[in-house]
């Protein structure tokens, strides 16, 4: 096979692995995934054999033409590994996505591509060019690309076995279901539609499985403490025993990754290239976060705790496996706000056009409807507009469909480089669909999560003009890239915005300032407890790369720290750590959620609050943070909008804002 070796920097024609016929033959869509690798391996090439002094301009254009192949094949494959109808498709997206992961992790440990760039002299570049060559050179270096072959070797092993681990562990969970039998009597307090969904069988006896729309329920509705017991017990052993084996396994294996490369621990190598950059500096967030949380969490297991007494005076003390069922009468008795009575506001054709005007308005850009097909029949194409400037493109997928993975996320489709693509972007969600008689309406939380996803969408398309790919859009720090997706949620907070699009669908009446006000003190009530919660978690993540494994015991290490941190009793025979799917992908890092939401408070609160979408902040937050993509480390983007590092202010009024006041 020959090469043009100059192929690899011409501007790809072939964009979209749909429109090769990519989302319904497989061979088509291998066929686009071969033509992208191509273009990757000949770009590869290319960058090996050049024999004249390095420079940005002949090597890192190279180098950024091998991760934008990489990009744009990766982001493809996933997402028609996520929404392609037909399942040979769907297996044959997969496969392509762990092809397009191995190319990746091979360049990751290359070493002659790390001496190239190495050699670069890149004193007289701009700051993002510079950015974006320290930042690849140091995650070369992480991944150990400096030590001899064979300690090489062996850090690729220990990967791949990492990736088995992780893979089993996820599979456990997932595979793991259990059920549980209840007689007809404990369903007391279930929704009357879930007891018609369960029928005692010929013994009288009910199972329920251990699915979160069967678990869910019963956490929150059941009477009976003894259903709601077994079911918690069921639900955390799921994927016990198997998994305390694979854990363990998988926390030596990780260490050992950290300690060939000179680390203390798991912890210090996964935070070193991160806006923390170390495990002490996460340490000192969560005490911070823990000092923040105390009062609040204290006061609300009180009131929920006084409130559980008079209605059932020999309680005693509420142990976790009704902290869920307490919360759930407390809310009913003391704000009034049923969730289900503010559905009819939200059809979910009129949130879509509400949220769009929401951030053409906030970021000054504009959205037309697009003739450009997705992937699928069901999907609508939006242009994005500046002026009569073309500035990307996106795409909704936003409800259930056979065969359609059923999660909420936003994906980029392709990366955009200033100058050769715009960028392209997609949300790939679950939300009701509109019918005839049904206009899809959606749950408050539904519109919540919306907001989050669009913020996503829009640091792709607003953060998808920079040189390079590889600093475009998402390519921020990992635990920045929450920031501009919770940031976007606290607009449904705004009264106002909120009543612009809140409309009944059948009578048009605009969601009542009253009910709105109910709505808010009953969502913000138990944010502190909830909070520690999130406190518990993201300290185990962190607790459990931080130490030497061999010492460690985890049904230990979770009582110390569950006991530590959360005023419910704990139950014997919890066995979370086991189920916890986030320690494969976040390792030690589940910290990003919590520390991304200080910053996007923080963010919030610079915007005039009587008047959000007017005056400039939504431009000065536009230009300084999502149109920098990953063109600058996100601590400089923080300093860069608010003038200073993030504090706790916005936190601490967010965590014990007014839910009693009435
Ligand atoms: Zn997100």
């Amino acid at each position: 096979m020959s090469v043009d070796p100059l192929a690899a920097v011409h501007v790809c024609e072939d964009l979209h692995a749909w429109e090769a016929g990519g989302a319904q033959s497989p061979e088509k869509l291998a066929a686009w995934v071969d033509a992208r690798l191509k273009t990757h391996a000949a770009a590869l090439e290319a960058l090996l054999a050049i024999d004249h002094p390095r420079t940005p301009e002949n090597t890192l254009r190279l180098y950024d033409a091998v991760i934008e192949q990489l990009s744009l094949a990766g982001a493809q494959a996933g997402i028609l590994n996520s929404v392609a109808a037909d399942k040979a498709v769907r297996d044959q997206a997969q496969h392509e996505a762990q092809r397009i992961a191995q190319a990746g992790s091979a360049l990751s440990l290359n070493r002659q591509v790390y001496d190239a760039l190495a050699a670069m002299n890149i004193e007289a570049c701009g700051p993002a060019t510079k950015h974006y060559v320290e930042r690849t050179l140091l995650s070369y270096r992480l991944a150990g690309v400096d030590k001899d072959e064979a300690t090489r070797a062996r850090i690729q092993a220990l990967h791949e076995q990492a990736t088995r681990l992780s893979l089993e562990f996820s599979r456990n969970i997932q595979e793991g279901a259990k059920t549980i039998m209840a007689t007809p009597d404990e369903l007391a307090g279930l929704p009357q539609d879930y007891v018609e969904r369960h029928k005692p069988d010929a013994n009288g006896e009910i199972s329920i499985s251990t699915d979160q729309p069967d678990m869910q329920p019963v956490m929150t509705f059941a009477a009976s403490p003894a259903l709601r017991e077994r079911m918690f017990l069921a639900y955390h052993t799921r994927a016990y025993p198997a998994n305390k084996v694979v854990l363990e396994q998988l926390l030596t294996t990780r260490q050992e990754i950290a300690t060939i490369l000179g680390f203390r621990s798991w912890a210090d190598l996964a935070t070193a290239d991160q806006m923390m950059e170390s495990a002490a500096n996460v340490r000192t967030f969560l005490k911070r976060l823990d000092d923040a949380s105390r009062e609040g969490a204290q006061r609300e297991h009180a009131m929920i705790l006084n409130f559980a007494r008079g209605r059932q005076p020999d309680l005693g003390e509420i142990d976790i496996t009704s902290r869920g069922y307490w919360y759930e009468q407390y809310r009913r008795a003391e704000f009034d706000f049923d969730s289900q009575s503010v559905r009819p506001y939200f059809p979910y054709q009129q949130v879509e056009a509400g949220i769009l005007a929401t951030a053409a308005r906030l970021f000054r850009v504009e959205f037309r409807p697009s003739k450009v097909p997705g992937w699928d029949p069901a999907v609508s194409t939006f242009e994005v507009f500046e002026g009569e400037k073309r500035v990307g493109r996106f795409y909704l997928d936003m409800h259930p469909r056979e065969g359609k993975d059923k999660w909420f996320s936003a994906s980029p489709v392709v990366t955009g480089v200033r100058g050769r693509y715009l960028p392209e972007a997609a949300l790939i969600c679950n939300f009701p669909s509109p019918t005839a008689d049904d206009p899809g309406l959606m749950q408050y939380n539904d519109v919540v999560t919306f907001f989050h996803e669009f913020g996503h969408l829009m640091h792709a398309i607003l953060g998808g003009h920079t040189e390079w790919a590889g600093i475009s859009g998402f390519a921020t720090e990992g635990d920045f890239i929450e920031v501009p997706s919770q940031m976007l949620e606290e607009f449904f907070r705004d009264e106002k915005l909120l009543q612009s699009f809140a409309r009944h669908y059948q009578t048009g009446e605009v969601l009542p300032t009253e009910i709105i006000h109910r709505m808010k003190r009953s969502s913000a009530f138990g944010r502190a407890d909830g909070m520690r919660q999130q406190l518990y978690y993201t300290t185990l993540s962190l607790d459990l790369h931080g130490q030497n494994p061999s010492e460690i015991d985890l049904d230990r290490e979770i009582r110390r720290l569950y006991t530590r941190l959360l005023p419910w009793t704990w139950h014997e025979g919890n066995r979370m750590y086991s189920s916890f799917g986030h320690l494969t992908g976040y390792s030690s890092n589940y910290y990003t959620y919590a520390f991304d939401k200080v910053i996007a408070l923080d963010f919030f609160a610079q915007f005039d609050s009587a008047s959000l979408l007017d005056g400039d902040t939504g431009m000065r937050y536009r230009k300084s943070v999502l149109e920098q993509g990953g063109s600058k480390p996100g601590r400089q983007m923080v300093r860069d909008f608010l003038g200073r590092d993030e504090d706790f202010g916005a936190i601490m009024r967010w965590l014990n804002e007014e839910f009693d006041s009435r």
